[in-house]
């Protein structure tokens, strides 16, 4: 099977499953004991394994909390600010395309008493389709707002959202912004500094690392970000996230945001011919074939790249994207058919384009990553437009 799906997951890089290995059996010490080498070794291990995600990321080393991943991070971002007991006030402004982990806290909170302003983004068929103008920001931000949460990059179209000038207003307006990276850290250029966040989420398993290892990105001065803790117990990490470290989680984190670091410009130029090379072939030899969200090599008013260079997403109109996934058992991608098995729901993030539940069911969302090869994409768009002629011809009989 070719393996599509890389928004979904990637594959744990072998060279960071080395990295990991010594910290299972030999140093399998708690980062947290004094007065013996186990806990010592761990400790420098975490030590600099923290420093390391840190300088990819532009951030010093006591600014990154180790989470569970970035459902935690984006947990402990918003319900950390939203609930501390003195805030700037009860009103949280994001955006309709956000993953659900930045959603369903939202909605928590609304649940409970705060108001949450969801921000539109452009349409479907637009060249920045998915995108989020800046100055709506300006306009939803209240008086009593705590907290802006907006994505950098899109796990179904790809879309990568003006952070700069976002934090901008946020700055002007003195509220703090959350930014979930999930799918941009390693993938494109991050650096907390220059985008201006105070918050920011991340996880290994994007980026060729191990599943149950994400980090906060939490601003230490001008001023500190402070945040109510959400789980409570042995005050490890300074309080803020109690609980062992995943010793060698955090060792393969470091290890695969370090290969994502050297290898970033040279993959993502290989990943984007890659996958203009998909798209020509999709688009071009099925009628009807629709991008999703921005164009290919769409930039924003202020000339970035508007979408990731590993992510395509095709409307098919008429052919539904469960039972093309069906007849090509040899692909592993996913369709906007459902985000995941327990919605069944199409995808929220293709309906706040403007399209029909119908179109959004009728779509499929393709990741490539580092292991992609151009074999791999042949054989892709050869199979992709022969599914497609299949079941329409099944249809008109
Ligand atoms: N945010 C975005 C944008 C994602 O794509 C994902 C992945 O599913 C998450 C958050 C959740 O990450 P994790 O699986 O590490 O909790």
């Amino acid at each position: 099977t070719i393996y599509l799906d890389n928004h979904a997951t990637t594959r744990c890089d072998p060279r960071v499953v080395a990295a990991m290995l010594p910290f299972f059996s030999e140093d399998y010490g708690n980062a947290g004991s004094v007065g013996h080498g186990f806990g010592e070794r761990a400790r420098e291990a975490v030590d600099r394994s923290r420093q390391q995600i840190a300088a990819a990321i532009g951030a010093s080393a006591d600014e990154v909390v180790f989470t569970s991943g970035a459902t935690e991070s984006n947990n402990l971002a918003i319900r950390g600010v939203a609930e501390r007991p003195r805030r700037r006030g009860d009103h949280l402004v994001s955006v309709q395309t956000e993953h659900r982990a930045v959603l369903d806290p939202l909605a928590r909170l609304a649940a409970r008493g705060w108001r949450v302003t969801l921000l539109g983004v452009e349409q479907h068929g637009l060249p920045l389709a998915g995108w989020l103008d800046p100055q709506k920001v300006a306009e939803a931000i209240q008086d009593d707002t705590c907290l802006v949460s907006v994505m950098l990059a899109g796990n179904e179209i790809g879309v990568v959202q003006p952070i700069a000038e976002i934090a901008a207003v946020c700055r002007a307006r003195g509220v703090l912004l959350h930014c979930d990276a999930t799918q941009a850290v390693g993938k494109i250029p991050v650096d907390v500094r220059s985008l201006g966040v105070d918050l920011m989420s991340f996880t290994a398993h994007k980026l060729y690392g191990p599943k149950g290892i994400g980090a906060l990105y939490a601003r230490g001065r001008d001023p500190v970000v402070r945040l109510e803790p959400q789980i409570f117990g042995g005050g490890q990490q300074g309080g803020r996230r109690s609980g062992t470290l995943n010793v060698p989680g955090i060792v393969g984190f470091a290890a695969a945001v370090g290969l994502c670091v050297e290898e970033l410009e040279s993959e993502a130029a290989r990943q984007g011919a890659l996958r203009d090379r998909l798209a020509d072939a999709v688009l071009g030899s099925i009628a009807g074939a629709e991008l999703c969200g921005p164009a290919l090599d769409a930039k924003t008013p202020s000339g970035a790249p508007a979408r990731l260079p590993n992510n395509l997403n095709v409307a098919f109109g008429d052919v539904d994207g469960e039972s093309l996934m069906l007849a090509m058992p040899q692909l592993a991608v996913s369709s906007g058919a459902a985000c995941s098995s327990t919605d069944p729901e199409p995808s929220h993030v293709l309906r706040a384009l403007g399209l029909s539940p119908e179109q959004a069911r009728a779509t499929l969302r393709i990741g490539l990553g580092r292991f992609t090869t151009a074999e791999e994409v042949e054989t892709a768009a050869a199979l992709i437009p022969q599914a497609v002629a299949k079941l329409r011809g099944m249809g008109r009989t």
